[in-house]
């Protein structure tokens, strides 16, 4: 009797994931255009603006443990982990705004409850310094009460296995290309979030993610054709630099 439930349970999940169309995920937010810039507040603004599913971001720690959002292991010559925020906060984004605290993003979020963020924790030098991110990450996120409007993605296996384990309702996907979905799957991940040359090496891993109930996000997609390809195999997410584009293609 289980197994027969199990199994119908699997079909109608498949049948759902089939049936779901593609959605769009603004790649370090909507920031291709007039006063915004990458991990940026309005970043976040211009994707709620925009209408999406989700803005992504990448999240570090300073050294003086602010959680600030910034893509590279530097903030200009500054390294992000060795330096103080109150330092780091001098050199302006391109848009004017100040380096953002991950605090002020959430606020940011709250304004719009209909946009997810998608919270991408950094692979950190100093894996101290990674787990103490991912406990503020969740610490702030539970305070702010928006386990439900936020994902975790990540390349550390550390990071994931640490988000899978302090917020087990919140969706967790892997970045990397070196573990197959059936893995994760075992792993409790609720996702994986491969590259367009990961899905090239390894086309069987969409069927194999959805078999398994994972949700399945490509990046970073920004050509009409490769958005199309995706869109056509009905993959859940595609990460771009041209949310713009993708929506309309989605019509
Ligand atoms: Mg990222």
């Amino acid at each position: 009797m289980k197994k027969v439930i199990c199994s119908l349970l699997s079909l109608f999940l498949i049948s759902v994931t089939l049936m779901a169309q593609t959605k769009v995920i603004a790649h370090r937010g909507h920031w291709n255009c007039e006063g915004s810039a990458q991990n940026s507040i309005a970043s976040l603004q211009k994707a709620q603006e925009v209408g999406i599913y989700g803005s992504e971001c990448d999240i570090y720690l300073t050294a003086d443990g602010v959680v600030v959002l910034n893509h590279d292991r530097t903030h200009g010559s500054m390294i992000v982990e060795e330096t103080t925020y109150k330092q780091l906060k001098k050199l302006k984004l391109q848009n004017g705004e100040v380096l953002p605290t991950f605090k002020s993003y959430l606020k940011q979020g709250l304004k719009d409850p209909n946009t997810k963020l998608i919270v991408e924790i950094k692979s950190h030098k100093d894996t101290t310094n990674e787990d103490r991110c991912v406990k503020e990450v969740v610490k702030m996120v539970k305070k702010y009460k928006m386990e439900s409007q936020v994902e975790y993605i990540s390349f550390s296996k550390r990071a994931c296995k640490n988000l899978i384990n302090l917020s087990p309702a919140t969706p967790v996907a892997y970045l990397g290309s070196d573990v197959a979905p059936k893995e994760l799957k075992t792993l409790g991940f609720s996702g994986v979030d491969f590259s367009d040359a990961t899905f090239n090496k390894h086309p069987e891993w969409i069927a194999e993610a959805k078999a398994c109930g994972l949700t399945i996000n490509v990046w970073t997609i920004d050509n009409k054709a490769d958005m199309q390809r995706f869109i056509d195999q009905k993959v859940d997410y595609i990460t771009t630099n041209d949310p713009i584009l993708l929506k309309g293609l989605l019509k």
